[in-house]
């Protein structure tokens, strides 16, 4: 069992002799997994369909993905009470989350703008 911020992944299906595990979201209807090597997160399928997601961006900056849209930390955040204003705050959504040791205490979810959409591969 993985413990990712609060959400559990359990091993999927019978691990091969090379190290290599699925492990899947226990949500039901869920499906964001994380495949590991060699204990070592390979790859990340981080689109669950509950609750906020804690991941980092690519620039390594921390971000919430929640309900299709995604927030930034907010420098002035104080750990572990956080502010996140949604990623399009330049452009002037004013969307903004408040978290308490990784739990959503506070939502402001009006958007001026569609979710994000995931761009197919
Ligand atoms: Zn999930
Ligand atoms: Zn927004």
């Amino acid at each position: 069992m993985i413990l990712m911020g609060k959400v559990r992944y359990g091993l999927r299906g019978r691990s091969r002799g090379d190290c290599v595990r699925l492990w899947v979201c226990e949500a039901q209807g869920c499906r964001a997994s994380i495949t590991t090597i060699h204990k070592e997160i390979e790859r990340m399928r981080n689109e669950h369909n509950h609750g906020p997601v804690f991941s980092k961006s690519r620039f390594g900056n921390p971000v919430i993905e929640y309900s299709g849209f995604r927030y930034n930390l907010h420098k002035t955040s104080r750990l572990p009470k956080g502010l996140w204003v949604c990623s399009r705050v330049s452009s002037g959504c004013k969307a903004k989350l408040v978290t308490l040791l990784n739990q959503i205490v506070k939502a402001q979810t009006e958007h001026n703008h569609a979710p994000v959409k995931k761009r197919l591969q």
